[in-house]
């Protein structure tokens, strides 16, 4: 596959993803839409798992962290990548498995487990488990011992990093639903209590510092603490540490606020990440531990975007002009959930600068509900397609249907060739899982039926 640029403009003055044009694209599949850029996606996905390659002798694995985007074929493009991938519920963990995609290289993470997706992780043989509860060490050592099997587990730790990004996306701070605290003592108790296990081997650690995260020296931080802490581990227990999983987090771009950063600069970060677990190792005389990376959001973001109709356009004189659209925050509530930036861009005037300041609106019956808040548009028109870039993660993966509207498809684009990968919802499905209660059922007036 050729390494072009994801998006360019076209001779037409039209946007370009992957090589489809978005105005052909919109005529094809209809609005609102999910585009990906196959390319972009395999291209990082090789990024991350040749830097492991070069750096550190091929001992470590990339794990795609699928919460991002998941569906089918996201889980075919990783395999096919050899990569491996963490799934954080028994929804994803079926998703992965239904694409064929080996238990042996899937990781389930979350914060609490519940029992019947621990007895699916365990049946299907998932490499590995990351415990985040005592409780959840007892229950994996109870669905293992039943099937008479050890369960290779990770104690997530929390090794209080700040990272420098929105706080509701910050989650190794001591205040935190996640993870067990280095600083206060029980993330070496939780180890130690799982060493006492039988049907349960822990392999090493994990921690995730957060989203969105620019800042080399945050992701250092959060490695060389997590070394410091095996290290205490190995004096104490003799425990030795044979797997290190540093999480995902890194940033992407998603408007000119934000650095970009091209598909091989990503491995920077990894170089750094790899050298600091190594030199650790060596100033304290640790074995280098099997690493483990999680992108998730800096595989798929920069590779999606969403291509949306102009409804209505409504002025408030000296206030503000909202360009509405087909979509919203049942397709995109990270606008709602943390104010979220976006570039938007008018896809078959892509030429054209920015004349005006608009927010882009969604449909829901909700004030909250945005894509895009004071961005530089030109004058945008009903009819007009516009397209909302850096929407491949965290998007598809949070939508929902909220006003009963339908989830938009996704098409995956290879060689400038379109295909769906998640398709339409419609109205039926809607009204599928609906139960009305015998008494609720509307009668027919003369026969008093159905
Ligand atoms: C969300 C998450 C990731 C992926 O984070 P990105 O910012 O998408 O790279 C990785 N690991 C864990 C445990 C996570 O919760």
């Amino acid at each position: 596959m050729n390494e072009r640029e994801t998006l360019k403009v076209n001779e037409s003055g039209h946007l370009e993803i992957g090589g489809a044009d978005c105005v052909d694209l919109a005529k094809q599949f209809g609005t609102p839409l999910y585009v990906f850029d196959e390319a972009y996606i395999r291209r990082m996905m090789r990024v991350y798992r040749d830097t492991i390659e070069k750096e550190y002798g091929g001992n470590g694995l990339v794990l795609y962290a699928s919460k991002a985007f998941a569906c089918e074929a996201m889980y075919r493009i990783a395999d096919e990548e050899g990569i491996g991938a963490d799934v954080v519920s028994g929804g994803e963990l079926y998703t992965a498995l239904k694409a064929g995609f080996p238990a042996s290289k899937i990781y389930m993470h979350g914060n609490n487990k519940l029992d019947y997706e621990l007895e699916e992780a365990i049946s299907a043989g998932v490499r590995c488990i990351v415990a985040d509860a005592v409780t959840e060490i007892d229950k994996i050592e109870r669905i293992a011992s039943e099937k008479g099997v050890v369960q290779d587990i990770l104690l997530r730790i929390n090794p209080g990093v700040e990272a420098h990004t929105h706080a509701y996306i910050q989650t190794a701070k001591t205040d935190s639903k996640f993870g067990f605290s280095v600083a206060d003592g029980t993330a070496e108790k939780a180890a130690e209590y799982a060493l006492s296990k039988a049907h349960v081997r822990l392999r090493g650690f994990h921690c995730h510092i957060g989203s969105q995260i620019f800042e080399k020296q945050s992701f250092v931080l959060a490695a060389e603490k997590c070394m410091d802490f095996a290290a205490k581990m190995k004096g104490k227990t003799g425990f030795v540490t044979e797997e290190l999983n540093l999480g995902g987090g890194f940033g992407i771009w998603y408007t000119d606020e934000d650095r970009k950063i091209p598909p091989e600069g990503y491995a920077e970060y990894l170089e750094a990440l790899l050298c600091a677990v190594a030199e650790k190792a060596e100033e304290k005389g640790l074995k280098r531990p099997y690493i483990l990376v999680e992108p998730g959001r800096s595989i798929v973001g920069e590779a999606g975007i969403t291509l949306y109709t102009v409804g209505a356009v409504k002025e408030i004189p000296g206030v503000r002009k909202y360009v509405a659209v087909d979509g919203g925050m049942f397709d995109n509530p990270r606008y709602a959930l943390y104010q979220a930036k976006y570039t938007p861009v008018l896809a078959a005037r892509a030429n054209e600068e920015g004349t005006e300041t608009v927010s882009v609106a969604g449909k829901c019956c909700e004030s909250g509900d945005l894509v895009c808040a004071d961005v530089r548009l030109p004058a945008a028109k009903p009819g007009d397609l516009l397209a909302v870039l850096s929407t491949g993660a965290y998007n598809y993966s949070m939508a929902m249907n909220y006003n009963r509207n339908l989830i938009p498809p996704c098409v995956l684009v290879r060689e400038g060739k379109a295909a769906y990968i998640v398709r339409p919802q419609s109205y039926a499905d809607l009204t599928r899982n609906d139960a009305v209660p015998e008494y609720l059922r509307k009668k027919d007036a003369k026969s008093g039926k159905e």
